[in-house]
């Protein structure tokens, strides 16, 4: 039998969101789970591990909801930015079961998890796709306009069924990318709300138009997700609300809110960058689609290339022949004062959840994952993937104090998990520092924590991340990647 590892973090200001704790203690490791938060200053238990956090926060690991990262490389950019736990929730996977095996085949630094993607079970129905767990499948079904179309009686029950299946085998909810087909028939989108009800299980919803970007949408996009939390009394996760709403955050914040007072179980979350990543193909990114968001093709930047659209007539030919390609979408002009603030306001929201919406990254030789540390050069991405956290914390808390310490951890560590704790009871054991919770924890030094990954040069870890423990395993060790630390375990759900 191998001896338990015991670690001490000593003499941190350590920050425990579930109890309200902040002020200077030692956290004491056994194993994989947290001893106990104690007095600084006692005694280090016999052959431990121990690590001067002096001048450091100490804090539970950040839950990030929404990562489209399935790789070593864009998990170690995330642990570089305080990430603990990486869950793709928003797209989802199909079959999951193929997606935690490759995940535990190939070891992951940070706890991972999938919801059942809507997309991919629409896909299988309409399109005739077949899925195995992977998320380039679907990226290229994202422009496919088959997927998109409106489901008879007989598709409706079968990729319904397919989601059921998907939740008894452990997924952490639905993912339901309502953005990328938004004229489909509202009634759908209720039936996969109420059948998420039923078995306890979250959604988690990239909305459709919202009515001021498109006055013939069929419905509100923030509007149908807050009426479904009201009518079947989900649990509703709202995605990137700064990216849905752009410079109408307020509105889809009031609308949000309503329904929550009304007591619906409603959640949101937001990224701080003004620019958003996706599939070129997006129905979103139609040239006739462009002018309703005050966007034109030339906001448009092909993420492979650098090479930035010219007009619509490029747009549709990039959109026709790889329609599946990674793009940046510039949509608020993070330089301008009145911009910048469009983007704090989501995160300064009462309740407001940090997520990344991090992306894969990609060589030039196509490659879209490595063991190599430092990342090998030329990989592209969105500068969100390695920042989102550091930045939340660069600004909100260091430059304009609309955060404290301890909001931060809420917000980027307490609050994603309990969005978790009905559908996965194990989830209880994350976003804190109570004795028996997961030891996934995060030092930081608070004067220089800071992201550094621009678009230019996207993949440039965040730095300020000290340390950084998963499962009570160092994952990131004075600053630096520990090479195969692989400690990272899936999370699943128990849908009932
Ligand atoms: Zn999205």
């Amino acid at each position: 039998m191998t001896a338990v590892r015991t670690v001490l973090l000593a003499g941190g200001r350590v920050i425990d969101p579930g109890t309200g704790h902040d002020g200077v203690a030692d956290v004491l490791i056994r194993g994989d789970r947290i001893a106990k938060v104690r007095q600084a200053g006692s005694a280090a238990p016999d052959g431990a591990l121990v690590i001067d956090a002096t001048g450091r926060i100490v804090g539970p690991g950040f839950v990030d909801l929404h990562s489209h990262v399935h790789s070593i490389a864009g998990q170690r950019l995330q642990a570089l930015d305080g990430v603990t736990t990486a869950l793709d929730l928003e797209s989802g996977l199909l079959p999951i079961e193929r997606a935690y095996e490759r995940a535990a085949a190939e070891g992951r630094p940070l706890n991972y998890g999938f919801s059942a993607s809507w997309t991919m079970a629409r896909g299988e129905t309409l399109s005739g796709r077949v899925f195995d767990g992977d998320p380039f499948g679907s990226l290229d079904l994202l422009g496919d306009p088959a997927w998109q179309a409106d489901s008879s009686a007989t598709q409706l029950r079968s990729w319904l069924g397919r989601l059921e299946t998907e939740l008894a085998g452990g997924a952490l909810g639905i993912g339901v990318l309502m953005g990328y087909a938004p004229r489909t028939d509202p009634a759908e989108y209720r039936a996969v709300a109420r059948l998420a009800a039923a078995a306890g299980a979250p959604t988690f919803t990239h909305v459709r138009e919202i009515i001021e970007s498109d006055p013939t949408t069929p419905v509100d996009g923030t509007v149908e997700v807050a009426q479904a939390a009201m009518d079947f009394g989900g649990r509703v996760h709202h995605c990137h609300v700064n990216s849905s709403s752009r410079r109408h955050v307020d509105r889809t914040l009031a609308t949000i809110e309503r329904a929550r007072a009304g007591g619906a179980a409603i959640t949101v979350e937001a990224y701080p960058y003004g620019a958003g990543s996706t599939a070129v193909g997006a129905a979103f990114l139609a040239p006739e689609a462009l002018p309703a968001w005050d966007l034109r093709p030339g906001n448009i930047v092909l993420v492979a290339t650098g090479e930035r659209l010219r007009d619509d007539a490029h747009l549709r030919q990039v959109r026709r022949a790889d329609p599946g390609a990674l793009c940046i979408v510039e949509f608020l002009d993070e330089r301008d004062e009145s911009d910048a603030a469009l983007l704090r306001r989501p995160l300064a929201h009462p309740d407001g959840i940090v997520a990344s919406d991090a992306m894969h990254i990609e060589w030039p030789d196509g490659r879209v994952d490595t063991r190599q540390w430092p990342l090998p050069p030329g990989g592209r991405t969105h500068p969100r993937t390695a920042g989102t956290f550091a930045r939340s914390l660069r600004v909100m808390v260091r430059e304009r104090a609309l955060w404290t310490w301890s909001e931060a951890f809420r917000r980027c560590s307490w609050l994603p998990a309990r969005v978790l704790d009905d559908i996965a009871p194990a989830a209880s054991r994350k976003g804190h520092l109570a004795p028996g919770s997961d030891a996934d924890v995060v030092v930081i030094d608070p004067g220089r924590v800071t992201d550094q990954a621009t678009y230019l040069d996207p993949t440039r870890p965040s730095s300020g991340v000290e340390q950084l423990l998963v499962s009570g395993q160092l994952v990131v060790r004075d600053g630096e990647i520990v090479a195969d630390a692989y400690p990272g375990r899936g999370l699943r759900g128990e849908a009932g």
